[in-house]
């Protein structure tokens, strides 16, 4: 098969031009940025994990009827998605402080904030993603009042599905990212989930040792960051059958 036309090359992902119109291939990469990608590096066998974890979060969460941009996973490293135009807004939610809320606001990290917090950061790499309010994005148009509405909704039900999801297999949820899309279908706009779910942008920390299993062992220089990821995977009951030889290897599985 002829190579896919590449229409963008992010820090952890590359987009494709997929199959049909409408869709895009996204394929996951080993390279890990942090700090504004002040801090690079590699992560043996991360994309195949990513991959793999956020095919089975987004599957699960349009179970519960949250549209997301997934279609199906292609192979070791892609995955079929649905073309949408994203919002330039991370949605950040937080249970328990870490981060940059317990060095901004001077909580200690670990505290479990009096209720789940929905924080927005502009999508912007030369800003450096700076925090913004709803008043922001509405006013310089962004994001519509009623993609507010939908955004927050979907945001707070994913959390609430995903604490409860990750606490059944030993893991808390502290924290995560989210982006969203606009999917145009039959003359419809809908809010949907895009990008990725997975340890790059989440806290994951075991829940009784409350060990980290997320990036923050790459940002932290922790080590064992590919074990992490790899013991996510294991206790969400997806790590391929081969074990970990299977995460090296290259697009074999079709
Ligand atoms: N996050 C992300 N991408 C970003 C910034 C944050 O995925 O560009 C995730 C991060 O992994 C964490 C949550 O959002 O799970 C909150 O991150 P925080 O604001 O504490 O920023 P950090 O200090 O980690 O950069």
């Amino acid at each position: 098969m002829a190579r896919r036309r590449q229409l963008y090359e992010g820090k952890a992902k590359i987009l494709f031009e997929g199959p049909e119109p409408g869709t895009l291939v996204q394929y996951f990469k080993d390279d890990a940025t942090a700090f504004n990608a002040q801090k690079k590096g590699t992560i043996t066998g991360k994309g195949v994990l990513n991959n793999r974890i956020s095919e089975f979060l987004m599957t699960k969460l349009a179970e519960i009827n949250v549209p997301t941009h997934f279609i199906r996973r292609l192979n070791m490293r892609e995955q079929l998605i649905k073309e949408v135009e994203i919002i330039p807004i991370e949605v950040v939610v937080r249970n328990i402080a870490a981060g940059s809320i317990a060095q901004r606001l001077g909580i200690p990290e670990g505290t479990r904030l009096p209720r789940s917090i929905v924080e927005y950061y502009y999508k912007n790499d030369s800003l450096n993603d700076p925090m913004v309010a709803e008043e922001h994005i509405t006013a310089f148009g962004w994001a519509t009042p009623p993609d507010m509405d939908d955004i927050v909704h979907l945001t707070l039900r994913i959390n609430d599905f995903l604490t409860g999801l990750f606490l059944g297999v030993g893991i808390t949820l502290v924290d995560f990212k989210l982006e969203f899309g606009r999917l145009y279908e039959n003359d419809e706009m809908r809010v949907v989930l895009a990008d990725e779910i997975s340890p790059d942008n989440c806290r994951l920390w075991d829940a009784k040792t409350n060990e980290k299993m997320d990036k923050d062992r790459f940002r932290r220089d922790l080590g064992k960051i590919e074990e992490a990821y790899q013991e996510v995977a294991r206790r969400l009951g997806i790590l391929p059958e081969a074990g970990s030889r299977d995460m090296k290897g290259p697009e074999t599985m079709q």
